[in-house]
This record gives C-alpha cells, sequence and structure tokens, in this order.
C-alpha cells in the first residue's frame, strides 16, 4: 500500500493504473464502518483509494474542526488490513490554496436535516468530493448509509453532473448494542456512552411501530421522540421524510427515511433507518 501526500504523487499513481480505481472518502480516525466500506471497494475493483482529509470548509464556525481525532498511524494500518492500494492524506494549502473561490452546491435537499444546523456543511462536502473525485478518477466510489443524506446528496450530484462515476451506499455497521460507529464516539465519556444508544433505540420503537401497522408519522415521531428526549441533551431534528427526495411526508406509504441527530453530552450524533414493506 502507498501513502501519497501530495496531489502529485497521487498523480503520479493515478496514471500508471490500468484497471478499475474505488474511492473511499474518509475524515480518518477510521473504525469498523470505513473498514467495511474499503473491503467492499477492494473485491469490487483493481485497485482502491482511501483519502484522510479533515475537510475544514464542512465544519461550522462553532464546529469540532480543532479537536477532530486524527489517529494517521492506525487508519494505515487499518486500510492495509482492509485492502487498500493508495492513501491519499493532502493537507489543508494542496486542497484549498489561498484566495480559494469555486464551490459545488446542491440545492434543496441540503435544506433539510443536518442542513438546517449545519448551513454551509453541504457546500463543503460537495466541493471537496467533487475535487476528490476529480484526482482520483473513480469507477465507484463508496458511502455509509451512516450519512444518509450525505449519500443522497453525492448520488444526485454524481448524477447531475454527468460524473462518469458510480456512488455506491454502503449499510451502517453497528457497536454490539446498535450505536452506530462513528469517529465522533471516542469523544464520549462512559456515561455519555451508555446514553448515546438511546438515537437508535428510538429508531428500533418507530421501526416496531411501524411493524406493527402504524403509518401516521407524527404518532411515529412520538414514539420516537419518548425514548429518545428523556435520555440525550438535546434533539436536533428526529424526522421522517421521502427517502428518495426527502420531501415531507405525511404517511409512510412508500420508503421513508427515518433519520435523528441528538447531542449527547456535547457531541452530536446521527443515526437513521429506512421506513419500507
Ligand atoms: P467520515 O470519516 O465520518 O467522513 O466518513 C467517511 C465515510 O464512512 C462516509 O461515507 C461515512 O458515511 C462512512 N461511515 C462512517 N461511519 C460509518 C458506519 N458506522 N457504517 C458505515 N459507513 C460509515
Amino acid at each position: 500500500m502507498e501513502t501519497l501526500a501530495t496531489i502529485a504523487q497521487l498523480r503520479t499513481w493515478r496514471n500508471a493504473r490500468l484497471g478499475s480505481v474505488g474511492f473511499v472518502p474518509t475524515m480518518g480516525a477510521l473504525h469498523e464502518g470505513h473498514a467495511s466500506l474499503v473491503r467492499r471497494s477492494a473485491t469490487e475493483n483493481v485497485d482502491t483509494v482511501v483519502s484522510i482529509f479533515v475537510n475544514p470548509t464542512q465544519f461550522g464556525p462553532t464546529e469540532d474542526l480543532d479537536k477532530y481525532p486524527r489517529t494517521l498511524q492506525a487508519d494505515l494500518d487499518l486500510c492495509r488490513a482492509a485492502g487498500a492500494s493508495a492513501v491519499f492524506t493532502p493537507d489543508k494549502l494542496m486542497m484549498y490554496p489561498p484566495g480559494f473561490a469555486t464551490w459545488v452546491t446542491v440545492d434543496r435537499l441540503t435544506n433539510k436535516l443536518c442542513g438546517k444546523s449545519r448551513p454551509d456543511h453541504f457546500r463543503g462536502v460537495t466541493t471537496v468530493v467533487t475535487k476528490l473525485f476529480n484526482l482520483v478518477q473513480p469507477a465507484r466510489a463508496y458511502f455509509g448509509q451512516k450519512d444518509a443524506q450525505q449519500a443522497l446528496v453525492l448520488t444526485r450530484m454524481a448524477q447531475e453532473l454527468d460524473m462518469p462515476l458510480q456512488v455506491i451506499t454502503c449499510p451502517i455497521v453497528r457497536e454490539h448494542d446498535g450505536l452506530a460507529m462513528s469517529s465522533r464516539n471516542r469523544y464520549l465519556s462512559d456515561a455519555d456512552r451508555q446514553r448515546a444508544v438511546a438515537l437508535t433505540q428510538a429508531l428500533q420503537a418507530i421501526q416496531a411501530a411501524f411493524h406493527g401497522g402504524q403509518r401516521d408519522v407524527v404518532s411515529l415521531r412520538q414514539t420516537g421522540l419518548a425514548v429518545l428526549a428523556p435520555r440525550v441533551d438535546r434533539v436536533d431534528y428526529l424526522e421522517i421524510l421521502s427517502a428518495h427526495d426527502l420531501a415531507e411526508i405525511g404517511r409512510v406509504e412508500s420508503r421513508a427515511l427515518c433519520a435523528v441527530a441528538a447531542f449527547v453530552g456535547t457531541t452530536r450524533l446521527i443515526d437513521n433507518v429506512i421506513l419500507e414493506g
């Protein structure tokens, strides 16, 4: 496995590839969720590139950019074990030279859910992912359903901008008690870690009510909030929207995304489940 620290090194490496390249963009602090994407890419492509870049433009001014966990050596070990051929580790200046002024934005889908409380977040994501796609030129790029809205936005971006690649969304990998794996879980104290599972349990309660025949969105939300609200410090949102385009719905008649974001201590966690069938 090669470690490519500069854009020039990545271009040289890329130009020498003859077969399909799969791509897994990450911000590092890697865990089994990331590993699942790398393994999938390694089975579907000749080469797999993982990028590790804590992208400053997707963090708000009061968010955790400076304290975001950085664990490069362990990340490289995980990538190697999962079958990556190369890891790209650019720095901030290389990705955003002074005077950088070009942005890629996706309308509408980005105003919902996380976009409401993180106004410039998706513009940062779509811009950096476009740059990375242009550099890596992958045949397939792998994202996690954990960030369901991000996966929808990037799928739409690739389609509408005619990007010559396939965006593939992979299942959420969870801890033994159901908590969705996240780089931010390592911020949690032991007590907060116990409470964090409330997000997943709220989604499970909604899923159980749905499978019991409940289709009304107001009452499904109430079921979830009754589990969630008493155990977290602040609910950012718990919403049930069309899984296709995040449109608001009154009843779950077709595939719906049930998504939650909440603060446990000062850590903002997200999770989601698809309601269907
Ligand atoms: P991040 O490093 O948080 O930007 O995540 C990089 C990629 O890994 C994104 O596509 C995430 O959706 C995905 N990912 C993060 N956590 C998980 C998880 N628990 N299961 C599956 N994919 C994940």
